[in-house]
């Protein structure tokens, strides 16, 4: 379920949201109960996001160098098992 991520345009409080696609967006700061405008969420719901974007992420890279900041030489690396 994606996480929704919203800023109060009153008090600047910012709080995320996990609701379905088909869920209304909010509109009320749940501190001040002013304006919230929704805000751009990419990192949040790729983060929180799970399943599907970790596969995706994880068979278009299959090609690529290692991601390991010991450049692939550490024990869990798959580069390092091979
Ligand atoms: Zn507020």
């Amino acid at each position: 379920m994606p996480v929704y991520e919203y800023q109060c345009t009153a008090c600047n409080n910012t709080f995320e949201l996990r609701q379905k696609f088909s869920d209304e967006p909010a509109t009320e700061c749940p501190a001040c109960g002013g304006t919230v405008r929704k805000l751009i969420s990419s990192t949040a719901f790729s983060l929180k996001g799970g399943g599907w974007y970790t596969e995706g992420y994880g068979s278009s890279k299959s090609s690529d160098a290692p991601t390991c900041p010991s450049g692939g030489s550490c024990a869990g690396c798959p580069s390092a098992a091979a």
